[in-house]
């Protein structure tokens, strides 16, 4: 991984981008594919798309949705404790005991989230489930007004956000889910221009894919692809407590995962396979039986359909505050998109 591109996605993922709040994460975007896209547009659902070879016949469209989960502002109280929507799907326990930011039209402001000690814990309570509403943010104000100077109905909050590296080239940070699948996209197109691709390649970093696949139905629309590959993450399963009968073997740093199934194109999933044995870089399989929750369904079934392909990152905690990838994985992945976007020509068929 070149170090710009390294500094691209620790710059991305120390980003903040609630769904519907992505402007700054898409701001670091626009900046970092001015120098090798040819044409750099937004649509006003907040999509950017960056392209190469945009008039070319045959359109492949790479998609790596932008926005993390988060929450919205939606009431403070007398005492200045500040109430929350969810922005996508949390775990509420994940929540309790982090430190948040909430993004204020004047700046970030730190925040936590916690509840009453453990020692004050009646039986009962020790047993139950947190509830989301039940939450509260506290940034240490001593009333309503004070919180009101400062923090609007609507505000978007995330986590604290921060990127820390660990052993065998692996890395945690909150947003994993989906930054590491929009720097893949970005970087395989990066990577693909330097070898001329035939066809015309859309780099989408789509919106709202966390609150129902949004941005890639507008953004498909509107660039109307015959061939698309969606980048998200999957579950790496290498932990205790999940189960492999249903989930698979998916491993950290054992490559990019290639999706099989419904969702998923044959003779696209094919050709993913083939790339990677040809270049001999590694890869995992992945089965999924049904439309899949991420931006390969919406992708697929836009206008007449799109021959759908899905690459995804294993990736550990999702959509907690340690979501934990491997930087290789990522490398290997922008690989495998480039070879892609570089194999296809016009005269190819992908009629399942
Ligand atoms: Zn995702």
């Amino acid at each position: 991984m070149e170090a710009a591109a390294l500094d691209f996605l620790r710059n991305v993922l120390t980003t903040p981008s609630p769904s519907g709040y992505e402007r700054p994460v898409q701001d670091l975007v626009r900046a970092y594919v001015k120098s090798f896209a040819d044409d750099v547009r937004t649509d006003w659902h907040g999509n950017v798309i960056a392209a190469i070879n945009p008039a070319a016949p045959q359109r492949i469209m790479f998609a790596g949705h932008c926005d993390q989960i988060g929450l919205i502002v939606t009431q403070v109280d007398d005492n200045g404790f500040i109430y929350s929507q969810p922005i996508g799907g949390w775990d509420p326990q994940q929540l309790i005991g982090q430190r948040m930011t909430i993004w204020s039209a004047g700046g970030p402001i730190p925040a936590v989230i916690a509840r009453k000690p453990i020692h004050l814990l009646t039986d009962d309570e020790r047993k139950q489930v947190v509830k989301q509403q039940d939450l509260w943010l506290d940034i240490g104000a001593r009333n309503k007004q004070e919180v009101l100077e400062t923090i609007r109905v609507g505000d978007a909050v995330t986590l604290q956000l921060g990127y820390q590296e660990m052993r065998n080239g692996l890395a945690n940070s909150p947003g994993m889910d989906n930054k590491t699948g929009l720097w893949v996209v970005i970087e395989a197109v990066r990577r693909a221009k330097l070898r001329s691709p035939r066809c015309a390649v859309f780099a989408v970093s789509t919106v709202q894919e966390e609150i129902g696949l949004r941005g890639a139905q507008t953004s498909a629309f509107g660039i109307d692809p015959h061939l698309g590959i969606a980048v998200d993450v999957t579950h790496a399963t290498d932990c205790p407590t999940i189960d492999k009968r249903q989930q698979g073997e998916i491993s950290l740093g054992k490559g990019p995962v290639i999706f099989r199934g419904p969702n998923m194109n044959p003779v696209v999933s094919e050709r993913l396979i083939q790339l990677c044995q040809a270049s001999q870089r590694p890869f995992q399989l992945a089965a999924s039986g049904r439309a899949t929750p991420n931006d390969a369904n919406a992708l697929q079934i836009s206008r007449a359909g799109v021959a759908v392909g899905l690459v995804s990152i294993p990736n550990r905690y999702m959509h907690s505050a340690v979501e934990m990838v491997s930087l290789d994985d990522l490398d290997h992945a922008a690989n495998l998109l480039a070879d892609f976007a570089v194999s296809v020509a016009e005269t190819d068929d992908f009629t399942p």
